[in-house]
């Protein structure tokens, strides 16, 4: 039997069945059985998962039908093995991506369950690039109250997400890396279900965010991936208990799929870095790719970067990982494969170079900007223990940063800035929070829900802790030819 972790060639996505029916295969289920199967707590088998996928692509499963099934599988769970088969059905529903022999080692990624004001990708994968790194990132959009990478992307005017698996390779070779969505080609069904989840609240599923997230990535043909998964009040899954389960699924299911996993836990209850909306992330994270911006961001940036860059080989040790990535924002030379990564997925030469050349104020005008802005003050004296990311991703979320139904457009300019960071001493009155708004002032309701995000101790000053709790390792990579312990 194949070790665990150990890299399989490309093709070998579809297995994990028997070998070969002894009888006439039996009739595919229709979509009501498989959907009442689960409903009442069954296991599916790889071929039930297979055959409801089928559906989901081929468009004879109705959008009422997806729906509840994903809240069957999400009221009921899946096991182990109906997870591995759910994510190569989701993999094996559009091409695998195919590079160069030489880029074997080369090839990494990174991906977050989602949070509020994470904008860890936008960073990370020019940063990787500038590190000697192909990193061909298949992203996400907004789920449910968390922000999607692919959003913030197109609040630069001009970027493409779509791009065909030729027009990936071409990127990987000129920038190192791309951030692209899935589309017909690129695991559609994830696309279909993604979609689904975020309106039909099945978004904390535990089966369906390790199928969801590993589908893209094991397409992706990778030497290494990290999954930052996010507990904490504003996480998918809050329980830091919860969000450990979630890490070894995805490090075990990696492992089953031959995709080297590691899973960062990291917190998430205050908003990561002092923005959130989409240009407001996009900005944020320039000044990130300027070596300068806020603590916790860049401290997550290069943490994981330097966990992947030593997962991959590439670096003897993770902090030594860790300080290349840090050199690569000082020098400049993340921030100059950002602006070739844009101008090559779309964005107009003199916007990218204005955008990774401007001071932040000039990126302000060339970005949307929202119509009004509206200032929130402290209520009381006090240190900033916690800004909850919670409150105001969902009263963004209202405000047009988020989506209600399937496809609706977003508004990129809504957001927010946290004035104050945790650990800050506050006076009565002090400013702690600008609200970019395009609609009509805040209502009574959002103005306290914001307030109450704001939660100050009689404590004295205190630095911020790092987001960073815990990397979940995957199991050791074998040698080729090296026996099985
Ligand atoms: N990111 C994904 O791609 N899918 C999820 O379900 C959660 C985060």
């Amino acid at each position: 039997m194949e070790a665990p972790g150990t890299p399989r060639p490309p093709g070998l996505l579809a297995g994990g069945g028997s070998q070969g029916p002894a009888n006439p295969a039996p009739e595919p289920k229709q979509v009501p059985e498989l959907i009442r199967l689960k409903r009442d707590g069954s296991r599916l088998s790889e071929a039930d998962i297979r055959g409801f996928v089928r559906a989901v692509v081929d468009g004879s499963a109705q959008a009422v039908q997806i729906g509840a099934m994903l809240m069957a599988i999400r009221l009921r769970g899946m096991d182990l093995e109906e997870t591995t088969a759910l994510t190569r059905a989701l993999a094996e529903s559009g091409q695998r991506l195919e590079w160069p022999e030489a880029w074997q080692g080369q090839l990494v990624d990174k991906h977050s369950t989602g949070g509020v004001g994470d904008k860890v990708s936008l960073v990370l994968a020019p940063a990787l690039a500038a590190c000697g790194c192909k990193v061909p990132m298949i992203s996400g959009r907004g789920l449910g109250h968390t922000g999607g990478t692919l959003d913030k992307l197109e609040s630069i005017p001009g970027f493409t997400v779509i791009q065909s698996p030729e027009q990936m390779q071409e990127l990987l070779e000129q920038v190192g890396c791309c951030i692209v969505s899935q589309s017909e080609k690129l695991v559609p069904a994830d696309g279909i279900l993604y979609a689904a989840r975020d309106v039909t609240a099945t978004v904390d599923s535990l089966p369906l965010v390790t199928a969801s997230i590993l589908s893209k990535k094991a397409v992706e043909g990778l030497m290494a991936l990290v999954v930052d998964v996010k507990f904490g009040g504003a996480a998918i899954f809050p329980s830091e208990v919860q969000a450990r389960e979630l890490a070894k699924t995805l490090v075990e299911v990696g492992a089953g799929l031959g995709l080297r996993v590691a899973a960062a836990l990291t917190s998430m209850d205050t908003p990561l870095g002092r923005s959130v909306g989409h240009t407001l992330e996009v900005e944020e994270a320039l000044l990130c790719m300027d070596g300068a911006g806020p603590p916790d961001l860049r401290d997550l940036v290069t943490r994981l970067g330097g966990a992947l860059l030593w997962l991959s080989g590439r670096a003897q040790s993770q902090e030594e990982g860790a300080a290349r990535v840090a050199a690569v924002l000082d020098d400049g030379s993340a921030r100059d494969r950002f602006q070739r990564m844009l101008a090559a997925q779309g964005v107009d030469e003199d916007l990218a170079r204005g955008l990774c050349s401007g001071t932040p104020a000039r990126r302000r005008k060339l970005l949307p900007r929202a119509r009004e802005q509206e200032e929130l003050r402290a209520a009381a004296d006090g240190t900033v223990e916690l800004i909850r990311a919670l409150p105001l991703a969902l009263v963004l979320h209202e405000l047009g940063a988020g989506r209600s139904r399937a496809g609706e457009p977003l508004r990129p300019a809504v957001g927010a800035e946290l004035l104050v960071g945790v650990g800050q001493r506050l006076r009565r009155g002090t400013p702690w929070l600008r609200v970019h708004r395009d609609g009509p002032a805040l209502s009574d309701g959002q103005r306290r829900a914001l307030q109450g995000a704001l939660v100050l101790s009689g404590r004295a000053p205190f630095a911020a802790p790092s987001p960073f709790a815990e990397l979940v390792l995957p199991p050791p990579a074998r040698a080729p030819g090296e026996p099985q312990q």
